[in-house]
């Protein structure tokens, strides 16, 4: 197992977390995990995460700092940069941002004022980010916004985005989002935003990782400002970077991170992210992010065969949803409860076009990704193998009595069974750390 001596040392020190600790490692080495943001972070990561850079203040950026003893933190943050603004191509790169809330936080208020400016972005049912502009997010309070869907064959129409750009006028138009499975069209994204005078922003949290291994096309030069966060698909240390192309945004973006947001920079997860940023620039990873989306090309194709009703028809990269109401009449919820059972991790979620009984804690679909089990070594034959699973625990759902209004499994039996075969295959593919 990975760190071993930080382990046993953290066994000394505080049990009730070294238990905890291992639990947690345990749980994410038997189950399969299918949550499209998450991954698992390589050693070298890991090992960054736990070094004396943790003990470091330094609130500024590199040679602007209020505090002395810099000589090391400079560099790193400068390396961390270099390395982010030559793996995506862009000239500007902030890597202090904490995480992708805070990030996109930072890129309003870089450009815009409280109750003054206007954003236009996807709505949350469709698979926009909180952070778009939902009413339970400040940003859907302190900006004006207007939000747009899919259409009816759950796709982007960039026309009728068009159209709605040219009459909201926003001040920034925002594309990326957390939910969809098919490409975007950044260059389409980048004209109109040029042509109404906004700043056009990709938050590609979700993407990053395949954007850098070349499994979805780049954003640059076709967008302003790109945010992300690092621990989706690339595979780092939970943080943030934001990329810009116009020296006056960067150091708007700059400002807007520090003073304006945040305090000191966490020095030990810019050396994570560098690491991970190393990482992504390889050709291992090439192939890596090749993978994911074949991966889930496959099971989307798989569960299609199997009768289930994929969102859009399918995807380009390395989520699906699935409509898990109109396949099998069962809520979203009860669904990812069930696969949980068996150690299948998803989560419910909304799906565009939905049945009027769907609500965001009640959806009608489930979300599926391929990103960490990618990172363990699935191909095409296990991928086979988990749409197997997924479809029999749904049916033995499904077939199952309503009790206390909750349909339950038909036969305990079967859960048992699945659930041994879901240990056995996910352990069969040890993550890095084991
Ligand atoms: C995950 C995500 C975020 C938020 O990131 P946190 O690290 O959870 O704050 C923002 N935008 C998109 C599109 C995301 O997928």
């Amino acid at each position: 197992m990975l760190d071993q001596a930080i382990l046993s040392s953290l066994k000394e020190i505080d049990n009730e977390i070294f238990e905890l600790t291992v639990a947690e490692e345990t749980r994410q080495h038997e189950q399969i995990r299918l949550i499209p943001s998450e991954n698992y972070a390589s050693e070298g990561v890991r090992s960054a995460l736990g070094t004396g850079f943790t003990n470091k203040y330094g609130e500024g950026y590199p040679h602007r700092r209020y505090y002395q003893g810099q000589i090391n933190t400079d560099k790193l943050e400068i390396l961390t940069i270099d390395r982010a603004k030559k793996l995506f191509g862009y000239p500007y790169a902030n890597v202090q941002a904490l995480s992708g809330a805070p990030a996109n936080l930072a890129v309003y208020t870089a450009f815009l004022k409280p109750f003054e400016g206007k954003i236009m972005a996807m709505r949350l049912d469709h698979g926009g980010h909180l952070t778009h502009g939902s009413p339970v997010s400040v940003t859907g309070n302190w900006f004006e916004i207007s939000h747009y869907g899919c259409q009816e064959d759950d796709f982007l129409d960039m026309e009728k985005i068009r159209a709605q750009a040219l009459e909201f006028k926003p001040d920034i138009l925002v594309c990326g989002y957390t939910a969809y499975p098919r490409t975007i069209d950044f260059k389409a994204f980048g004209e109109i935003a040029k042509e109404v005078g906004a700043v056009s922003l990709a938050d590609v949290s979700h993407i990053a990782g395949l954007i850098a291994g070349g499994a979805h096309p780049s954003p640059f030069p076709h967008i302003d400002v790109v945010s992300f966060t690092t621990h989706k698909t690339l595979r780092g240390p939970r943080g943030a970077i934001i990329l810009s192309k116009d020296p006056e945004h960067a150091d708007k973006i700059d400002k807007a991170v520090f003073p304006g947001l945040q305090g000191g920079p966490h020095f030990n997860t810019i050396a994570a992210i560098g690491v991970s940023l190393k990482e992504a620039a390889s050709e291992d990873f090439r192939n890596y992010s090749a993978q994911v989306v074949k991966n889930a090309v496959i099971l989307s194709e798989e569960l299609k065969n199997k009768g289930y009703h994929i969102i859009s028809g399918g995807t380009d990269n390395h989520l699906i949803l699935v409509d898990v109401r109109k396949s099998s009449k069962l809520p979203g919820k009860r669904v990812a409860e069930a696969l949980e059972e068996v150690g299948i991790i998803c989560n419910f979620n909304t799906v565009p076009n939905a049945s009027d009984r769907q609500k965001p804690l009640f959806p009608d679909g489930i979300r599926l990704g391929t990103p960490s089990i990618t990172t363990r070594g699935f191909k095409e034959e296990e991928m086979k193998k988990v749409a197997a699973l997924i479809d029999r625990t749904i049916k033995n759902v499904k077939t199952g009595k309503i009790e206390k209004g909750i349909s339950v499994f038909a036969d305990e039996s079967v859960t048992k069974k699945i659930a041994d075969e879901v240990r056995e295959l996910a352990s069969s593919f040890p993550a890095f750390s084991w």
